[in-house]
């Protein structure tokens, strides 16, 4: 029997090895956590899953995991290219977000700015092996990175789609996001330094960050509950995947950024709850936050807030204000 890839990728003294597997394909480890299956399948997709960036955010990894088993098991078929990362072994270890530095703002060469933080040196590690697998690619190149959020949702699962500068939306990819499950999409209007606007920006993949729900500890995921992407998931690897029903994408929800909630100063207030939830509707008028003379009110009724964090650091963003949006 195979042994877990996630196991093999937390044992620190792992060595790079390829594996063979039951299906005739090989299971190559590039990197501590990284393994690339079905490398020289040029023309099919070429699809990069990268889970625990954020190290307790674990029900993706026993996701991805399972999926791994079953593709080395012969229970799925692999019909792609095919690269997964367990991103910050350090954190997925000890059971937190991340140790140093939170690596989902190293990317896009952010790391060279941190060069002491281990996260700094694992982002450009990631970088470059998302690189050079996309680069000889000739088919799709799809990438999503699997989260889970810290605080509950009125929308359960989003998607974050990164700056794209001016490419347009993939249709057939929000569509797809939609059948996986996903309830609303933030089309990022700046960049970021995200992995998924690394990986759109340089390596031109369809790209973004899957908010799946709430983080939990291993063991204590209620794993039905990604059921949706799973499947969606299963089916892409597989080749099984529908085109979309005529892309249809009016039942999904669109927002995009409408502006930054940044902390100032140690004198910022954030007139939200502590437990609010992301895409919280802001009614008109509503006093968000204040810092100093600054103000921060409400406009029109229908913004929402993301990703509420007034524990920052002065100077970073303590949450985001989101407005409808629609495809150009
Ligand atoms: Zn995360």
């Amino acid at each position: 029997m195979t042994p877990s890839f996630l196991q093999y990728a937390l044992s620190a003294s792992a060595p790079l090895a390829d594996w063979p597997l039951a299906n005739g394909l090989f299971a190559r480890w590039l990197a501590p956590g990284c393994v690339e299956l079905n490398r020289d399948a040029l023309d099919g997709d070429s699809i990069l899953l990268s889970c625990g960036v954020h190290g307790n955010e674990t029900a993706p990894i026993e996701v991805v995991d399972e999926m791994l088993r079953d593709i080395a098991e012969s229970r799925l078929p692999l019909r792609c290219r095919l690269l997964v990362m367990f991103a910050n072994l350090d954190a997925i270890r000890q059971g937190v977000r991340y140790g140093n530095y939170d690596m989902n703002r190293l990317f896009n060469g952010a790391h060279a700015k941190q060069p002491g933080a281990p996260e700094a040196a694992r982002a450009a590690e990631l970088e470059k092996l998302a690189e050079s697998f996309f680069e000889p690619a000739r088919g799709r190149r799809l990438h999503y990175d699997l989260h889970t959020a810290i605080r509950g949702s009125a929308f359960e699962k989003f998607a974050i789609s990164p700056f794209l500068h001016q490419r347009p939306h993939n249709r057939e990819q929000l569509a797809w996001l939609s059948r996986c499950g996903i309830e609303a999409v933030l089309l990022h209007s700046a960049p970021a330094n995200t992995f998924s606007y690394h990986t759109s920006r340089c390596c031109r993949a369809d790209a973004f960050t899957l908010e799946l729900g709430k983080a939990r500890p291993f063991g204590q995921n209620d794993l039905s509950r990604f059921s949706g992407i799973d499947q969606a998931l299963r089916q892409l690897l597989s080749g099984a995947d529908s085109p979309a029903d005529g892309e249809d994408l009016s039942a999904l929800p669109l927002f995009r950024a409408k502006y930054d909630l940044i902390k100032r100063s140690d004198a910022f207030r954030l007139h939200l709850a502590d437990d609010v939830e992301n895409f919280t509707v802001l009614p008109d008028g509503m006093l968000i936050a204040e810092d100093g003379d600054t103000r921060y009110i409400a406009r029109g009724g229908e913004e929402r807030i993301l990703f509420p964090n007034p524990g920052v650091k002065p100077g970073l963003r303590a949450g985001i204000v989101v407005e409808p949006a629609a495809l150009d």
